[in-house]
């Protein structure tokens, strides 16, 4: 059919960009790297800030809102920072257009910006600006804020979803009296993603930390969760950055504590993205399309009604009626495709594509045996079942399902994280079976870098809780005690 996406095996990258548009979740624009993302992708990412969002304030955080806009005077004032983002800043240097007078739209010379605006790659600068105004002594922290927003980073390597130019986030900015309190801030929003990823999307992740030349520019520390990609390669999946005093400094935050004495706010940032969608895609779905954790599938069951005449078709519907209300009365959502416009295979064909995890097919001779034929996309395995207790049954398969692809996502990331000690192995390994690979690396940038260079692979994480073991760096021979996470990244 028409709808056919290539095979995982042929061509991974090919499979997961004719996913992503076959499915509906989203579409190139006409702006190179930025993406239209259509409604049914929208509200799989819907679904995830619902989540978030509570999640958030249940820690207690609130929302609020900064501008798009940044003067380009406030990057300078964090030298790591404007280091880091410089090179992919979108910037606004006028405000109006006008036409040339033979038809050409043409920028309006005269209407230039007395300071240039950066578009927003993120917000430290202009929050710390503004907490500057929100924080005088103790009693005004902490302050635990997040913004729901879209940024823009002007990648040179774009992928639908992954790494886009534009892309929606969130991101937290807190300000505290203590580094210790900044610090728990950091770890407890890491425990915040690690939980959503791996209990919402189905994804396990490894927690750990970066090296400082994977850091976010401008931090101390940079928390991190990585998740393993069918293909074997990494994704970051979220960060939570201690910055210590360096906003606070490049933008005089102060306050006075109990005992009168000025010191700097302390800092914490942290944000996961439009990325998340490519993690879920990546990490379960198949050949014949999406394979969504029930969580998060807009559509959780749909059924086809299979008949030959309206009167059939209105049997079955009175059926499907009372199924909804049970289902919808337990929090399941539920479509009936009686389109008579498209054949049931059809049907079954578009929804294995756009992953629903459960489809239930119901016939005239179902309807006089009072049964069904109930399809789990997860195992694409199909069964008859009665339609007494069906909604009971439901509920317990989507349970079942959303436990079942984390497991075989988290015996996968398992059984491709190997323990290798020696150099030619490495690289042997990461060409024949990508993954993670544990090793010994000296704690140099030198060595990291070199290892990047030679064979792609960048250090992922030094992951918390890390067992401590005497060894060799796989590169130079000095002494390591611990091992690191190396993988290639998308
Ligand atoms: P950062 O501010 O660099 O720590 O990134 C915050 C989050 O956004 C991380 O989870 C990143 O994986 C994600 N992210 C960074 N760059 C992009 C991009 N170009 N497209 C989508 N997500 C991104």
């Amino acid at each position: 059919m028409s709808k056919g996406i290539i095979s995982k095996d042929e061509d991974y990258s090919q499979w997961f960009n004719e996913l992503v548009i076959k499915a509906d979740l989203a579409e190139y624009s006409p702006v190179r790297g930025c993406m239209i993302i259509k409604p049914y992708g929208y509200s799989i990412w819907e679904k995830m800030q619902t989540v978030l969002d509570k999640m958030f304030k249940d820690t207690g955080h609130s929302n609020a809102y900064f501008p798009l806009f940044i003067p380009k005077s406030f990057f300078s004032k964090e030298a790591s920072h404007v280091d880091g983002f410089a090179k992919e800043c979108a910037v606004v240097t006028h405000y109006r257009l006008k036409n040339d007078g033979e038809g050409n739209i043409i920028v309006d010379e005269e209407a230039k910006l007395e300071e240039e605006l950066i578009v927003r790659p993120t917000s430290e600068t202009i929050i710390w600006n503004t907490y500057k105004g929100w924080i005088q002594s103790y009693r005004d922290l902490p302050i635990l804020v997040n913004q729901w927003a879209n940024v823009v980073r002007w990648e040179m390597r774009t992928r639908l979803f992954l790494r886009t130019s534009e892309f929606l986030w969130q991101e937290g900015h807190t300000a505290h009296a203590t580094s210790e309190e900044a610090i728990a801030e950091a770890e407890q929003m890491l425990e915040v993603y690690a939980d959503f990823v791996e209990n919402w999307l189905a994804v396990p992740v490894v927690k750990g930390r970066k090296t400082p030349s994977e850091r976010f520019a401008g931090a101390l520390d940079t928390y991190c969760i990585e998740a393993l990609m069918q293909d074997g390669k990494a994704l970051q999946a979220g960060t939570s950055h201690f910055l210590g005093q360096n906003f606070a400094k490049a933008f005089d935050v102060k306050f006075s504590d109990k005992e009168n004495k000025q010191d700097y706010v302390w800092a914490t940032s942290w944000g996961v993205s439009t990325r998340l969608m490519g993690a879920l895609i990546m990490s379960h779905s198949d050949d014949a399309g999406l394979v969504l954790p029930p969580k998060l599938a807009p559509i959780q069951v749909v059924v086809v009604p299979i008949y030959k005449h309206q009167e059939e078709l209105d049997n079955i519907r009175n059926y499907v009626n009372s199924l909804s209300a049970e289902l919808k009365a337990k929090g399941i959502s539920i479509k009936f495709d009686d389109r008579d416009t498209q054949r049931p295979g059809f049907k079954f064909a578009e929804y294995e594509l756009k992953g629903v995890p459960l489809r239930v097919a119901i016939g005239s001779r179902d309807m006089q045996n009072g049964t069904v034929e109930l399809a789990r996309r997860d195992t694409k395995t199909k069964e008859t079942t009665t339609q007494e207790g069906l909604a009971a049954k439901i509920e317990g398969l989507l349970e079942e399902i959303q436990q079942n692809i984390f497991d075989k996502a988290f015996k996968f990331r398992e059984e491709n994280i190997t323990k290798v000690d020696d150099y030619e192995e490495f690289k042997r390994l990461l060409d024949e079976k990508p993954g993670f690979i544990a090793a010994h690396w000296d704690g140099t940038p030198e060595t990291e870098q070199r290892i990047k260079d030679e064979t792609k692979a960048t250090i992922r994480c030094i992951p918390l809780n890390n067992p401590q073991e005497e060894g060799k760096c796989i590169l130079t021979g000095r002494p390591s005690k611990e091992r690191v996470l190396f993988a290639r990244a998308y």
